[in-house]
């Protein structure tokens, strides 16, 4: 595979409304996070432009046909939009990578396969779930109609811009409602373009629209605006806790949230293959350069096997290239933001003041380019009260404990504000399944850690991780309410 010309991407800096392109005034610088490097600009929606796209979505999906379409027929829409995302590969990916940190080569063989495949699992929900009749008495019928909320406010992160935008619209937009979203003004271009292929798949105009601007001014006139009945919101858990005070604020309006984490990866002596483990344990905090939700961050490992285990992750880390995401063998991406990388290197640095040690890395890596790198790092000598185990760090840090005991294990991986995965190595399923019980995290991973390919498996967070889940029918069904209806057919005498 080649390297991508970075200078050969052009991108429109514009919101997506009733299915055009709005050009706006200019608010926002966006640069690339390889090489720090302005290359376009934003508008920054004010309210009043919020409402023009809120306003034109409920009319498109109160006076359209969107909603009322046979179930099948909306299907067919976005599996067609599946298809044609998959088609757009050699636009879409490029898009992605260039105003990311997702590398091209991820952004081919997995972010733009994955956003399409997603699409297409809620596209076979949306005639498969609905409501029930109940058990009433014999003379009447009493049901349950599930029926769109109608519109749906969506906010998504930065860190794969495409699939976790993906994973807000696609099930909204099966169950039959439309959608404003607003991306992270730090990645705010691809989703422009899933928009437009949107409407070339016959999607309505006005059903999937998009905002463009800041959290604080245009995500917050979505999350506020009266005909938004439900909001859905990836990000941090300080965003995720105003958001939900803001929609308690202006009418108790639900919420899902998916939000940050600090995820434990425990390792027993007994692991089927300790290499192996060192390999995945390493892919899970070095991956996107640590800036993934459920990025495995903090290592709980038996105390026979932690110097072997700990070395074969410092050898998996050494065989990593840092680089820009438009190089094709680039393995370690750039953090979004030097001044991310910085505020990274804050966190390790005052770790290591505190009495940690550092295995590897611990430094900002200057000579990758312009852009924020930083080393994949490994901390000993800590313990829970200290800022790089206690906080999410959203950078490649990994942190060690050790334990000699499955109690000891367990009252490591807990954490007290987070839960939103866990993974472990093992050979004793026993011990497996008593761990999955156990563990306060919305997911647990065996024996591997990371998502697989099955959508039908839901993610979603315990504790201040989340409210809700993405992927699986609870996604699906997040988007629904549920009427009950009561026909009384008894006839008079
Ligand atoms: P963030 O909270 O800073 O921003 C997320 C989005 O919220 C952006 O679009 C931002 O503009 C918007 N926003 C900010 N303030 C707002 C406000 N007051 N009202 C409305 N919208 C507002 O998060 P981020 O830095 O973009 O993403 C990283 C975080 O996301 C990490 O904490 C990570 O763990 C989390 N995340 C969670 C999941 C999950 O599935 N649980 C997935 C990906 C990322």
């Amino acid at each position: 595979m080649e390297n991508l010309n970075p200078d050969s991407v052009a991108v429109r800096g514009a919101h997506f409304i009733g299915g055009t392109w709005v050009d706006d005034r200019a608010g926002l610088e966006v640069r690339r996070p390889s090489d720090n490097r302005a290359y376009g600009e934003l508008p920054v929606a004010d309210a009043a432009l919020v409402d023009r796209a809120v306003q034109n979505a409920w009319h498109a999906f109160r006076y359209g046909d969107w909603a009322r379409r046979p179930p099948r027929e909306r299907a067919r829409v976005l599996r067609r939009w599946a298809d044609l995302v998959e088609a757009d590969a050699s636009t879409l990916a490029p898009l992605e990578s260039v105003g990311s940190t997702r590398p091209i080569r991820d952004a081919l063989a997995w972010d733009v396969p994955f956003t399409a495949e997603g699409i297409r699992f809620f596209a076979e929900l949306a005639d498969k779930l609905g409501g029930e009749v109940a058990a009433t008495r014999s003379d009447s019928l009493g049901m349950t109609i599930a029926e769109p909320y109608g519109m749906i406010g969506a906010i998504a992160p930065w860190n794969f811009p495409l699939v976790m935008a993906s994973w807000k619209i696609a099930p909204a937009l099966a169950a039959g409602n439309a959608v404003v979203l607003k991306p992270s003004e730090l990645t705010p271009f691809s989703v422009l373009r899933l928009a437009e292929l949107a409407i070339a798949a016959g999607m309505p105009p006005g059903i999937f629209n998009v905002v463009q601007g800041t959290g604080h001014e245009t995500g917050d006139a979505l999350v506020r605006h009266p005909r938004i009945a439900k909001v859905t919101f990836t990000g941090s858990t300080r965003t995720g806790a105003a958001i939900m005070a803001a929609c308690a604020e202006c009418g108790t309006k639900p919420v899902t949230l998916e939000l940050g984490g600090k995820s434990p990866q425990i390792v027993f002596a007994d692991a089927p293959d300790i290499d192996r483990a060192a390999r995945m344990v390493a892919g899970a905090i070095a991956g996107n350069a640590g800036q993934v939700c459920v990025a495995g961050s903090r290592l709980i490992v038996q105390r026979g096997v932690a110097e072997r285990l700990v070395d074969g992750i410092a050898g998996a880390f050494a065989a990593l290239k840092a680089g820009p995401t438009w190089h094709a063998d680039t393995t370690l991406p750039p953090i979004i933001r030097p001044s991310d990388a910085a505020r990274i290197d804050g966190v390790v640095q005052r770790t290591v003041q505190a009495g940690a040690q550092i295995v590897t890395g611990g430094r900002l890596l200057a000579a990758a380019g312009d852009g924020g790198y930083y080393a994949p790092t490994i901390l000993t000598g800590v313990h829970a009260d200290m800022e790089a185990v206690r906080d999410e760090i959203f950078g490649p840090v990994l942190t060690v404990q050790t334990f000699d005991d499955d109690d000891e294990a367990l009252a490591l991986a807990d954490h007290p504000a987070y839960g939103l995965a866990s993974g472990l190595h093992t050979a004793d399923i026993g011990r497996a399944l008593r761990f999955a019980r156990r563990l306060e995290a919305g997911t647990v991973w065996i024996n591997r850690y990371g998502r697989s390919n099955d959508f039908v498996i839901p993610t979603g967070g315990y504790k201040r991780s989340g409210i809700g889940k993405d992927l699986g029918r609870q996604a699906y069904e997040a988007n629904l309410r549920f009427k009950s209806v009561l026909v009384d057919f008894a006839l008079p005498d």
